[in-house]
């Protein structure tokens, strides 16, 4: 509701929204979704929210979805923010330390949010069949959302995405097609084919809409700590959609008048086997290199390439933030120390945010009492050879 247009969020070039779109017909870079803030803000108040369903469609005002029938949805959104005293206790500094439990979404990750949005615009639009490449979580999520809008899921899949992944979309009735290489291979054949196909396209980043359902995750973080931001938030870092996603919404809610123009510093955290964010970081540059010969068990963050890198980067660093590396082994050890200590069986990518802690806390960047969000992006049940 309340969409004005979509903005090109490199050359700023404006598109029409009642539209089909994927991206700017002049650059070929993401389009990001602008509100009238104002119409948005009479009815949707903090106050209105104490009322509302445990749901992301709680902010339906600051979604782009304008016919509540094409609302494609299982329940998404709206997951515990969970305090992690236990970890917090056996860091070298006192920490405000909380876990945004998003393995509790349906598809038991993330994704769902984007998908939820991506889909409900893609019937509001009238879509029957849609296609993504995936490393795991997003094609879950697509073939579940997809299934309940009676459209035709087309899924690509590297061939050694986590068995979960394939079987969960097998299961709920998506073509799945495996590929032999990485989930920018799959990208490629899904451009070559879809005009022919008939499918829209709804890689991330490259349709408006899952970013939309994936920034709500800064709204829920804002309103369950009473309307004022952490001081650090780690973010597992694939494509970058939830960090750009959040990011937005700071700004939206800054102009919605609820919250005050203090940032999170936000940290993308990668594996030092895919790090492509983390190395254009450390070297001044606004794009990230495709990283060669990408590979880590943390199948969300095996993504060499970001159309959104820009988006990325530009936000790690007007928050005063950073990039972090870890290693598998790293992040692996980090699922079971989370689980003991919390209860939690994260997925091993929201796991990588504990190594990174640590080395922040080492390095100076993370001083004592701060208030530190983790993302948990996702379940550990999709993973389990990983701990083979
Ligand atoms: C996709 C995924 C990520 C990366 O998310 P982006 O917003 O694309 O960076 C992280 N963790 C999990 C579990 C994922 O499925
Ligand atoms: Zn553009």
């Amino acid at each position: 509701m309340n969409v004005t247009h979509l903005e090109c969020a490199l050359c700023g070039l404006h598109h029409e929204a009642r539209k089909l779109h994927n991206l700017c017909v002049e650059c070929g870079k993401p389009l990001l979704v602008r509100y009238d803030l104002r119409a948005a803000g009479r009815t949707l108040t903090p106050t209105s929210l104490k009322e509302r369903e445990s749901s992301l469609w709680r902010y339906r005002e600051l979604l782009p979805v304008d016919n509540w029938n094409n609302v494609v949805s299982f329940g998404e959104g709206w997951t515990p923010l969970l305090n992690a005293s236990k970890t917090s206790e056996s860091l070298p500094l006192p920490l405000d330390l909380f876990i945004k439990d998003e393995g509790q979404n349906p598809t038991q990750s993330f994704k769902a949010r984007g998908m939820a949005a991506a889909i409900s615009m893609a019937k509001e639009f009238g879509v029957k069949k849609v296609a993504v490449p995936s490393a795991g979580n997003a094609a879950g999520a697509m073939a579940a959302y997809a299934a309940r809008a009676g459209m035709e899921a087309n899924i690509f899949m590297p061939s050694d995405t986590p068995r979960a992944n394939i079987v969960e979309c097998e299961q709920t009735g998506a073509k799945v097609t495996l590929v032999d290489g990485l989930i920018t291979d799959c990208g490629k054949i899904i451009a070559e084919r879809k005009e022919a196909e008939g499918w829209f396209d709804v890689s991330t980043l490259k349709e408006p809409y899952r970013v939309e359902g994936k920034k709500t995750m800064g709204y829920e973080l804002a309103e369950q700590l009473n309307w004022e931001l952490p001081d650090v938030i780690l973010y597992p870092t694939g494509g970058g959609t939830g960090l750009i996603g959040m990011w937005k919404a700071f700004d939206e809610m800054e102009q919605l008048g609820w919250i005050a123009s203090k940032r999170p510093k936000m940290v993308s955290v990668q594996s030092s086997t895919c790090a492509p964010i983390v190395r254009a970081f450390e070297k001044g540059e606004r794009f990230a290199d495709e990283f060669e010969n990408a590979a880590t068990v943390a199948s969300g963050l095996r993504v060499p390439k970001a159309i959104g890198d820009f988006l990325i980067l530009d936000a790690i660093r007007a928050s005063g933030g950073t990039a972090v590396a870890v290693t598998d082994s790293e992040l692996v050890a980090a699922v079971k120390e989370i689980g003991a200590a919390e209860g939690i069986f994260t997925a091993p990518e929201g796991a990588a945010c504990l190594p990174a802690l640590r080395k922040l806390i080492a390095n100076g960047f993370i001083i004592g009492g701060e208030k530190v969000v983790i993302f948990n992006t996702g379940s550990g049940v999709k993973y389990l050879e990983a701990f083979d």
